[in-house]
C-alpha cells in the first residue's frame, strides 16, 4: 500500500517545541499563562483592526460564548450559514434557539446575501420578532460577500457573528477575515491552517466582550477569596501547552498560506484540460483566500459515470483522503423541522463538490499523485 496522503495534517513549524518546553519548564501546566496571553497578542496584532482576542478550548467554544454574550436564548431564532461545519449551528441549539438557515451564492459558495434579506423579512413577518445575530462562514477560506452581508446585517440593526475558523489567514477589501463581525471566532483544530491540537479564539472590537468571554470561559468567577458565582459558568479557556504550541504556529502562517495557496494553483493548473473539472476563483481582487482547503466541482457529464464519489472512491484506492463539501444542515436530520430559504445552491455544490489533500506539508509527489489519480477516473468515465 503507498503512504497515506491525508486531507489536511498538522504541520509543525520550528519553534512550537521549544514553547512547549518553556512551558514546562516553568510549570504552566494550566488553562492560563503566558503562553496564553501571548498567543491572544500574536493573533491580534496578526489581525489588526484593533480587535482583542481570548484564546479558548475550541471554535465550537468560542461560538457558543459569542451566542451567551449577545443574549441568545430560548425562543430565538438565529440566522445561520446553512453549507457549513455543524459546529456552526450546534451552539444555536445549546442556547435552545432555533437555527435558521440560509442558502449559499454559486461565486464564493458562501451565505447568500439575497436569501439572507428574504430570511430576516420573512422571520419578522412570521413571528414579530427579529432573529438575534447572523452566523456567516468562510468556507475553505473563501471569503462571503462581507460587503453585502454587513450592509443587510446593519440596515437590520442584526449582529454579524463571522465564523472564520476555516479563514484565518483571508482578507476581504485587505481587511483580514475575522475582523468583521461584531464578534468572530477562530479554530486551531489538527485539520485547520495551523493548529493548537484543539482549540479556538473569541474576536472582537469590543474589549468588555472578549473580557467576558474569558470570564465566562473560566466559570464565571466572581472577585472574591471563596468561590462566589453570579451567573453561570463554562471550562472553555485554552491550556497553556496548547497556547505554546500556536505561538510558534503565528509565526509561520504567512508560510502556511502561501503553500495552500500554492496547491490550488498547482491543482488548478494540472487539471485545466478537463472542463467537467471545475474551481471556484476568488471572484475579484477584493477577494484573497488562504485556500484551506482545495475543491472542485465535478459537473454531471453524458454518461453519468464522472461523478465526485467516483473521484472520491479512486483517490481512496490509492490510499488518498478526499472528502465530499460540508452537507448543508437543511439536509441533516437533525435540523430537519428549522426553517430554510434558498434555492438548491448548496444542495447542488454539495453533490458536486470535493475537497482534495490540501496541507502545507504536501510534497510535489504528493500532489502529482493526486492529480494523477483525478486524471485517471475522468479519462477512465469519460471514454
Ligand atoms: C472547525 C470548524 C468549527 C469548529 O471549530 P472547533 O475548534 O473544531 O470546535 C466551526 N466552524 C467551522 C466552519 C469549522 O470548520
Amino acid at each position: 500500500m503507498k503512504e497515506k496522503i491525508w486531507l489536511s495534517s498538522p504541520h509543525m513549524g520550528e519553534s512550537e517545541f521549544k514553547y512547549v518546553q518553556e512551558a514546562f519548564d516553568t510549570n504552566w501546566i494550566a488553562p492560563l499563562g503566558p503562553h496564553v496571553n501571548g498567543f491572544e497578542q500574536d493573533i491580534a496584532s496578526y489581525l489588526g483592526e484593533g480587535v482583542h482576542v481570548a484564546a479558548l478550548s475550541a471554535g465550537t467554544a468560542a461560538l457558543h460564548l459569542a451566542l451567551v454574550i449577545l443574549g441568545v436564548q430560548a425562543g430565538d431564532e438565529v440566522i445561520c450559514q446553512s453549507m457549513t461545519f455543524s459546529a456552526s449551528a450546534n451552539p444555536i441549539a445549546y442556547q435552545g434557539a432555533t437555527p435558521v438557515f440560509v442558502d449559499s451564492e454559486a461565486q464564493t459558495w458562501n451565505m447568500s446575501p439575497r436569501y439572507l434579506e428574504a430570511a430576516i423579512l420573512d422571520r419578522v413577518e412570521r413571528t414579530g420578532k427579529k432573529p438575534k445575530a447572523i452566523i456567516v462562514v468562510h468556507l475553505y477560506g473563501m471569503p462571503a460577500q462581507m460587503d453585502r452581508i454587513m450592509e443587510i446585517a446593519n440596515r437590520h440593526a442584526i449582529p454579524v457573528v463571522e465564523d472564520a475558523a476555516e479563514a484565518l489567514g483571508s482578507s476581504y477589501r485587505g481587511q483580514k477575515l475575522g475582523t468583521f463581525g461584531a464578534m468572530s471566532i477562530l479554530s486551531f483544530n489538527g485539520n485547520k491552517i495551523i493548529t493548537t491540537s484543539g482549540g479556538g479564539a473569541l474576536v472582537s472590537k469590543n474589549e468588555d466582550w472578549v473580557k467576558k468571554a474569558r470570564f465566562l470561559a473560566t466559570q464565571a468567577r466572581d472577585a472574591a477569596p471563596h468561590y462566589q458565582h453570579s451567573h453561570i459558568g463554562y471550562n472553555y479557556r485554552m491550556s497553556n501547552v496548547c497556547a505554546a504550541i500556536g505561538r510558534g504556529q503565528m509565526e509561520v502562517l504567512k508560510e502556511r498560506v502561501e503553500k495552500r495557496r500554492n496547491n490550488y494553483a498547482f491543482y488548478k493548473r494540472s487539471l485545466a484540460p478537463y472542463p467537467a473539472i471545475r474551481f471556484a476563483d476568488e471572484p475579484n481582487e477584493s477577494y484573497y483566500a488562504n485556500r484551506w482547503l482545495s475543491a472542485i466541482l465535478v459537473e454531471d457529464d453524458a454518461t453519468g459515470d464522472l461523478t465526485r464519489e467516483a473521484i472520491r472512491l479512486g483517490l481512496e484506492k490509492e490510499n488518498i483522503e478526499s472528502r465530499p463539501l460540508w452537507k448543508p444542515m437543511h439536509l441533516q436530520p437533525v435540523f430537519e423541522t428549522a426553517p430554510f430559504y434558498g434555492d438548491g445552491t448548496s444542495e447542488r455544490l454539495f453533490y458536486q463538490g470535493l475537497c482534495l489533500p490540501s496541507g502545507s506539508n504536501l510534497t510535489e509527489d504528493d500532489l502529482n499523485r493526486v492529480v494523477e489519480q483525478v486524471r485517471g477516473v475522468v479519462e477512465r468515465t469519460s471514454r
